[in-house]
């Protein structure tokens, strides 16, 4: 067996510890007889699974009990129109343009209200983070929206907006369980789970029981209702069984690796030691402002276009996989995930310093 390293955006690297864990119980979960994949939602084994699940990231992000978590489907597209049919009284949400996935949210909103673009960074592909510290936010915003850390440029939040004491909405995709959060400062936090969590295919909301209501948009799906799926414990359709199993073993090995504060620090490490070399490197830049780096993605360039196809071909060949830029902005980019060792990050700098010496 031979592993890569893989910096793939998402679908993204696993702890093989969690992989391992499942491949031993794919035939007979728990004396089941049976793979989760093959066992009704409604069983004794599977009820067990997504309790323990939802303890284990109420514990992790110290949600409040004023939270509910919801395991459900159709990925973070499906919240963008979830947040605006749920969320929406007046028809009206203020949206921060950090990039294509804010962006998709906002125009997603615009067909059932006002979206407001409040703020963009669009000027600068989207390389920096807009001061947000007094936006002009409509009187009548149902919420203030945020994606919070933007996977395709490298940007992340870290100071939240002045939302000027409206709702925060924010998409943490690519930042899930990277870092404690404090929950109680957001409405809805959402993410899908296949970068940081888990496999594709599950998407988890926590969300303020005061934002759950009855008087939806009347033209929301019931399936899409937060109020229908807070009420029925995510079980109102079948949810995604297996990544909701999958996702609760990472939990539990985030819990072993000493919680969010431990996975911050690991992850700020990781990252300083790509940052630090892409700054003294001659041939390799980063792209973002420096204060908005990201510590999940990194974006970075050497200035030809020929050489970063080269670079990413020869990186692939060595076992470093998946670091071809987003195809809307090219260039390179590392996503080093809870789950990427720093053995990863290590080593694809060395491997960077040698290409350094030979194409400089
Ligand atoms: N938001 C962010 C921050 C993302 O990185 C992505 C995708 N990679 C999405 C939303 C879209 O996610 P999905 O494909 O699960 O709908």
């Amino acid at each position: 067996m031979s592993r890569v390293y893989n910096f793939s955006a998402g679908p993204a690297v696993l702890p093989e510890e969690v992989l391992k864990e499942a491949a031993a119980e794919m035939l007979d979960y728990n004396g089941t007889g049976m793979s989760v994949m093959e066992m009704s939602h409604r069983s004794k084994a599977f009820e067990e699974i997504i309790q323990t699940a939802e303890q284990d990231i109420r514990d992790l992000l110290k949600i409040p009990d004023n939270y509910k978590v919801l395991f459900l489907q159709g990925g973070a597209h499906q919240q963008f129109a979830a947040v605006p049919l749920n969320l929406f009284k007046n028809r009206v949400g203020d949206y921060i343009i950090t990039g294509q996935w804010a962006k998709k949210a906002w125009k997603e909103a615009k067909l059932y209200g006002t979206a407001n673009a409040i703020a963009s960074s669009e000027d600068k592909t989207f390389s920096y983070i807009p001061d947000c510290s007094d936006l002009p936010v409509d009187e009548n915003a149902d919420y203030v929206y945020i994606c919070e850390n933007n996977t395709i440029y490298g940007t992340k939040f870290h100071t939240l907006p002045n939302t000027k004491g409206k709702t925060l909405v924010s998409d943490v995709s690519s930042c899930f369980l990277s870092e404690p959060m404090d929950v109680s400062k957001y409405g809805v936090i959402y993410g899908g789970v296949q970068k940081n969590i888990g496999p594709a295919g599950v998407v988890i909301v926590i969300i303020r029981e005061d934002l759950i209501r009855e008087d939806v948009l009347p033209e929301t799906p019931t399936i899409m209702r937060y109020d229908v799926q807070a009420k029925a414990g995510s079980l109102y359709n079948t949810p995604p069984c297996y990544g909701i199993y999958i996702c609760g073993k990472v939990f539990k090995w985030l819990k072993k690796q000493g919680g969010l504060e431990a996975m911050k620090e690991r992850n700020e490490r990781k990252a300083k030691i790509l940052y630090d070399y892409l700054d003294e490197s001659k041939l390799f830049h980063g792209t973002v402002r420096k204060e908005d780096r990201s510590i999940m993605n990194v974006p970075f360039v050497t200035g030809d276009k020929e050489l970063d196809t080269l670079f990413v071909k020869e990186a692939e060949a060595a076992g470093f996989v998946n670091l071809k830029g987003h195809r809307t902005v090219g260039g390179m980019r590392a996503s080093i995930y809870n789950a990427m060792p720093e053995e990863g990050v290590v080593k694809l700098v060395e491997f960077m310093k040698k290409f350094e010496a030979e194409h400089a």
